[in-house]
Order: structure tokens, then C-alpha cells, then sequence
């Protein structure tokens, strides 16, 4: 049912949600301040018809750690937080699944597809596009293959996963919006600096 309700020619439009995982938001070995709140504020979204309605397709992207090496700070280490993180998000743990608030609502997603898509199983990997499908399937295929031409991402964190998906979607000559009332970042002076000029340099616009 791609199109939805909706009759949109040739152009088709996904939302990308970035990251949205426990270890991301309070309480997980990787926490973003207001991780929770933007897990909530997309939960409801997708309970909004209206919002739901402007998307022919829902992608999830989640950070899926099997052994991602230098990625995760050597044992006895400081993490540095720019090349190297504490232990996060290991795949088929409890820390690596989607906030539950939300994981429930894109479950109950049936008007358009959903695309759940894995990065970063054996190295680090920032840019959704980066990542595949449980069918082995890369993020741009699957856009391709439903005829998205626009997308919309959302998520954690503004500097970090969502910048380099949102670049990543621009690069693919996809027109690139990052949302910013759905995005929370780890370095306030970065997510300031991107949504003031950074996003737009790169052809993202931000709204
Ligand atoms: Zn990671």
C-alpha cells in the first residue's frame, strides 16, 4: 500500500527514526539528555494520522554491536566520546531495543511499510545507510525499491547518527529535511551549530 491515502505522483517520502534505543536515553550505558522525551514526542506522532499521513514509508535504524572493535573504548579505558564510546547497544540486547513507548506504536504502523534496519555489527557505523535489513538489504536499496525520493529523519543524536544518516540521505541526492523538535543531541554548541548553518551547508534543510 505504498502511497497511502494519498496520490503523490512520482515523489514518495520516508521517515527515518535514528537510534531511538535504551542505551541512547536516561538510564542506558550511553544516555542522551532527552533521549525519553523525543522517544515519547514519536510515539505520539505516529498516533497522529495526519502526521503518519504526510510518509509513504517508516524506517527504523538501530545501533547493533556484535564486535564493532576501536568503537567501543578498550576494556580498563577511558572512552574519548568522539572515537571511542562506552559498551553500547549489543546486538539482541536489552539496551540495543527500541524505547518500548515508541517500538509499540511503529509496531502498529499497517497504513505504510515499516523497514527496521541494523548498523555497526563489526564496525562503527553513524549513517543509517550504513546499515541492512534482517534480509541483508541496504537503507538506499530499500528506499529505491520504494520509491522514496524525500525523507524525513528524526532521532538520536542531532551530532552523531542523525547527521551522519541525514548527510548520507542528501549525498543519495534524496531531498533531506532533519527535524528538529524529534532530534536531541549530545553537544549542545554542535546541534546549535548544525541547525544554524551546518544542516543547510550540506543541502539538509531543517524544520
Ligand atoms: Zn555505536
Amino acid at each position: 500500500m505504498v502511497g497511502g491515502h494519498y496520490n503523490r505522483g512520482v515523489t514518495g517520502k520516508a521517515l527515518i527514526i535514528v537510534d531511538v534505543q535504551y542505551d541512547f536515553c536516561e538510564g542506558g550505558s550511553l544516555a542522551v539528555a532527552g533521549g525519553t522525551d523525543v522517544a515519547d514526542r514519536l510515539a505520539a506522532a505516529l498516533c497522529d494520522e495526519d502526521f503518519l499521513g504526510h510518509y509513504d514509508l517508516l524506517v527504523t535504524t538501530q545501533d547493533w554491536h556484535i564486535d564493532p572493535g576501536e568503537h567501543f573504548a578498550a576494556e580498563g579505558e577511558e572512552p574519548d566520546f568522539r572515537v571511542s564510546w562506552p559498551v553500547h547497544c549489543v546486538a539482541e540486547s536489552s539496551g540495543a531495543r527500541i524505547i518500548a513507548a515508541l517500538d509499540d506504536e511503529v509496531a502498529r504502523v499497517h497504513a505504510i511499510p515499516v523497514v527496521r534496519v541494523f548498523k555497526g555489527h563489526y564496525s562503527a557505523a553513524y549513517s543509517g545507510f550504513e546499515g541492512v535489513t534482517d534480509d541483508e538489504e541496504r537503507l538506499l536499496d530499500s528506499l529505491r525499491a520504494h520509491g522514496i525520493t524525500d525523507v524525513d529523519i528524526v532521532g538520536i543524536a542531532t551530532d552523531y547518527c542523525v547527521k551522519q544518516t541525514a548527510v548520507h540521505a542528501a549525498e543519495a541526492g534524496l531531498r533531506t529535511t532533519v527535524l528538529k523538535d524529534f532530534c536531541v543531541g549530545i553537544d549542545a554548541d554542535a546541534v546549535a551549530s548544525l541547525n544554524a548553518h551546518g544542516f543547510a551547508d550540506a543541502g539538509i534543510a531543517v524544520r
